[in-house]
């Protein structure tokens, strides 16, 4: 195992045993290896953003593989990539040449000729990563395929849960929302679970299926229900890209049983963190006093992507590469 102690005396990154160059998704990582990751991100979380780094990634290149838009994750992910040093190159997907038929592995097979030596891909496909892992030299990290994963959004939200409460250990964490379409619900579920914390998912009938307790989780539709139980609550987008039909009468019908306003604020926990993956959409899922108010970490949690990616890209492109891993 890679025994990575570092060129970061000033930083103060730990001693970590890392294999893996590639991170597809939370469901295929142990309690231990996400804990190493929250462990390397709380280090970089630490260093103000406007202070230098040692120069970890010096030499790799990095690749921004977006086939959907983003504005926290693109953007992150390539800050992640400047602050340690190292390269990245933007593709836009509408300018090239899968606009004339060319297959999205012939894409990424030509891309890493060129010698890059991290994909970071979104897809509407689920899966569509763990190709690209299947058949590149480079390590590939999801960035969302379709509704299945979104590990680094996971891990950026349970690093902001641990800053404010030290541990995931017994706290209740309350996913509201469009759960059958969310990546962001799959990846928190086997992160949070795994770290010992109890998960609520929380909406209408038609996007929150009862199946779901066998993944050990509870299933409510009622948002007042739980509400005073919930030490976070986690407010996720209504996935209209996603949704083949309307999954509930109307919008404001929605907002009136799963918003999160201010009279329900009342009835939560005095020091309940009010979380949300961005983008929100103010009214629908969370009014703007809330968003806006004392209990959100909302952008926080956009300050917390920029590290836990640095974290990711410095153990897959660094220390697996150490440790000789395929
Ligand atoms: N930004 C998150 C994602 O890409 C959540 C969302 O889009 O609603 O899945």
């Amino acid at each position: 195992m890679a025994q990575a102690s570092s060129q970061l005396s000033a930083l103060e990154l730990p001693s970590v045993s890392w294999r893996r160059r590639h991170l597809l998704g939370l469901e295929e990582l142990s309690a231990e290896e996400i804990r190493t990751v929250l462990e390397v991100a709380s280090r970089f979380a630490q260093v103000p953003a406007t202070a230098p780094l040692p120069e970890l990634l010096q030499g790799k290149t990095v690749v921004n593989l977006f086939f959907e838009d983003s504005t926290r994750t693109r953007t992150s992910f390539a800050l992640a990539v400047r602050r340690l040093g190292g390269e990245v190159i933007d593709f836009q997907a509408s300018a090239s040449s899968l606009s004339k038929g060319e297959t999205i592995l012939d894409t990424a097979r030509t891309i890493e000729a060129m010698g890059v030596d991290a994909v970071v891909i979104r897809h509407r496909t689920p899966g569509a990563p763990h190709l690209l892992a299947q058949n590149l030299q480079a390590s590939v990290i999801n960035a969302g395929d379709g509704p299945h994963e979104h590990p680094t959004q996971a891990l950026l939200d349970m690093l902001t849960i641990l800053q404010h409460r030290g541990s995931l250990e017994g706290l209740t964490v309350a996913l509201v929302g469009d759960i059958a379409h969310s990546r962001t619900a799959r990846s928190n579920i086997w992160g949070l679970t795994r770290l010992g914390a109890h998960v609520i998912l929380c909406g209408p009938a038609t996007l929150v299926s009862r199946r779901w307790e066998a993944l050990g989780v509870e299933v409510s539709y009622s948002l007042d229900d739980i509400l005073p139980r919930c030490d976070v609550l986690n407010l996720l987008r209504i996935q209209f890209e996603r949704q083949q039909s309307r999954p509930f009468p109307s919008v404001r019908e929605y907002a009136h049983l799963y918003a999160m306003n201010r009279q329900r604020l009342e009835q939560a926990k005095p020091n309940v963190l009010i979380m949300a993956p961005g983008p929100i959409n103010r009214g629908v899922e969370i009014t703007a006093d809330v968003a806006d108010g004392s209990h959100s970490v909302i952008l926080k949690q956009v300050t917390n992507g920029v590290a836990v990616r640095m974290a990711v890209l410095w153990l897959c492109l660094c220390v697996a590469q150490q440790d000789g891993q395929p």
